[in-house]
């Protein structure tokens, strides 16, 4: 009934015209959107243009949300999972009434549940969507955070007034008044689990701590702490982690499993003394995480089908290669799971032991008790292994026992550290694992990089520049281009304005064939084992760049940065 409200009224106000109505009535039926939506997707109206239509028919006020400083303590009145439902955002309050910014307010249900969560009355106003998703980030993606950081500040100013020169927060200890520096610790947690963050950064600077977290590979800020909590919250990270809070002086390595809203995750935490402070680093490895398929990682066409060769292979040694941060292990992984069955003895050597796989017996390396890669290599072979993975393959040690294993019977997976698939032969060769090893064991080289993926939110078509098509190696009359899906993100608070959201792997995949295993042996010259490399019917990692941004998964921009702009 509502939907009809808003169209009478959209033609009252000559915004719309009945036929257009009709037409999005219809449309409407089958993409279940609000009439609201539906006018807007398809281009009817304009969001401003529906704004002030409600404003001037309903003689309700429009709140620019991206301009307006909301006080925190809204969150109490309406609940986060209400605001996020009906998309209002709770503004102020006055007397006994709440204004509360709408996207749709005709919405007579969200007014009613947001009156009865409130207990107020209910004013309404009009906001844009975009304005509405940014203030529930703002309000409350830190909300918790901020509370407690509040709290902080409470106690450290009463400690100060009471105990003048002694350390306050006494963290750790059974005392009541240490929950807030506990509670701000878990926050900053929580918040890097639901935003996707691999790691938490607490940078202490001059003046304030600045919490930055990496998403998608990149650092994003998420806020600033007084400086005056500093230190309590240091010495809770230390404590647990299990590290010395007394010794501030030299970094410090620990380690701590924390469950947040029944996920469980890994924390590998550092420490490391700045001029400004003990500045810590989280990286975040969720247990939980489930183990994928290559199709999930982003494998496809000829790219997977190659994977699948290599990863059904029973001897030999397979190399993923890329620089730091390219997903290799995620790759390895997800190969090695797709080996464990119970017919085979699967060992790994790790470092540091990531993921557990049940099933799998995993050995962390540790230099330090002369675990290294080349020792635990050796007593592996002693426990009679069929699959081996080695986390990476450094020196010539590791590489001769990796290889002769490879060659004698041993299915053998590894990471190496180089730029691209033919560069690893190259690095194999300076290592000094012999050409004739080479040959016989190595069966198929996978190099990657993660992109980042278009925010499907905020997803557009966009026309690329001449350069942008060079990058990619099209001429601007290719007739190719008419496949081309060319597309980037806006912007929206869910991928904190970049435009992205999640990534996929790029890859290229090197089979050594009969000709390439003979040019290495042979020890041809270059241009002879490129030509070789060519017949196997090896696609450069461009092809597949290319692919994903003709699907509109990624832009030519992410491909410059990643593959073009040289290595992090
Ligand atoms: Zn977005």
């Amino acid at each position: 009934m509502k939907f009809t409200r808003l169209g009478d009224l959209l033609i009252d106000a000559g915004v719309i015209t009945d036929e257009q109505l009709g037409q999005a009535l219809a449309n409407q039926k089958k993409t279940k959107r609000r009439l609201g939506d539906e006018l807007l997707q398809s281009g009817i109206i304009t969001e401003r243009q529906l704004v002030d239509a409600l404003t001037m028919q309903l003689g309700i006020d429009y709140i620019d949300l991206t301009t307006v400083e909301i006080n925190p303590e809204m969150t109490k009145l309406v609940p986060k999972n209400l605001a996020k439902r009906y998309s209002v955002v709770p503004v102020r309050t006055r007397g006994d009434e709440l204004y509360l910014a709408m996207s749709d307010p005709l919405n007579f249900i969200a007014t009613e549940e947001v009156r009865a969560a409130s207990r107020r009355r209910i004013v309404p106003m009009i906001a844009m969507q975009s304005g509405i998703d940014h203030a529930i980030s703002q309000l409350y993606g830190t909300e918790g955070a901020k509370r407690a950081i509040r709290e902080m500040q409470q106690e450290v100013g009463e400690g100060a007034r009471d105990r003048t020169g002694v350390q306050v927060a006494e963290v750790g200890s059974e005392n009541e008044s240490s929950a807030p520096s506990i509670r701000l610790v878990d926050n900053i947690i929580e918040r890097g689990l639901s935003s996707r963050a691999s790691d938490i950064h607490i940078e202490p600077m001059e003046k304030e701590v600045v919490v930055r977290m990496r998403i998608d590979g990149l650092l994003h800020n998420e806020f600033n702490i007084p400086k005056e909590l500093q230190q309590s919250l240091t010495s809770r990270v230390k404590v647990m982690c299990n590290m010395d809070v007394t010794e501030r002086r030299v970094p410090q390595d620990g380690r701590a499993i924390v469950r947040v809203r029944m996920r469980e995750a890994d924390l590998r935490v550092s420490t490391l003394p700045t001029v400004h402070g003990e500045k810590i680093v989280m990286r975040i490895l969720d247990r939980e995480q489930k183990l994928n398929t290559p199709e999930q990682l982003g494998f496809s066409g000829a790219n997977l089908e190659r994977y699948n060769y290599l990863v059904g292979l029973k001897q030999g040694i397979i190399l993923l290669v890329g620089p730091t941060g390219s997903g290799k292990s995620s790759t390895l992984f997800t190969m090695i799971s797709k080996l464990n069955t119970e017919q085979v003895n699967i060992v790994t050597l790790e470092d540091p032991v990531e993921y557990n796989i049940e099933g799998v017996n995993q050995v962390q390396v540790n230099e330090k008790t002369g675990t290294t890669f080349a020792a635990g290599l050796r007593s592996i072979l002693r426990q009679d292994p069929d699959i081996i993975s080695i986390g990476e393959i450094r020196d010539k040690e590791t590489a001769d026992i990796a290889f002769r294993s490879a060659v004698t019977g041993h299915f053998v997976l590894s990471t190496l550290h180089t730029n691209d698939a033919i560069s690893t032969l190259d690095r194999l060769d300076d290592i000094g694992v012999e050409p004739y090893m080479v040959s016989t064991a190595l069966k198929g080289v996978i190099s990657q990089r993660l992109v980042r993926r278009i925010c499907p939110h905020c997803k557009e078509p966009y026309t690329p520049t001449e350069e942008e098509l060079r990058a990619l190696g099209l001429e601007p009359d290719d007739p190719s281009l008419a496949d081309y899906k060319f597309s980037h993100g806006r912007g929206c608070p869910e991928c904190y304005h970049s435009g992205y959201r999640g990534r996929i792997v790029v890859v290229e995949t090197l089979v050594l064939d009969k000709g390439i295993r003979h040019a290495i042996a042979t020890g041809a010259p270059r241009e002879e084992l490129l030509a070789a490399v060519e017949r196997s019917g090896f696609q450069p990692v461009i092809e597949n760049c290319r692919q994903l941004v003709r699907d509109g998964i990624t832009t030519v921009e992410e491909i410059q940065r990643v593959i073009f702009s040289g290595d992090e």
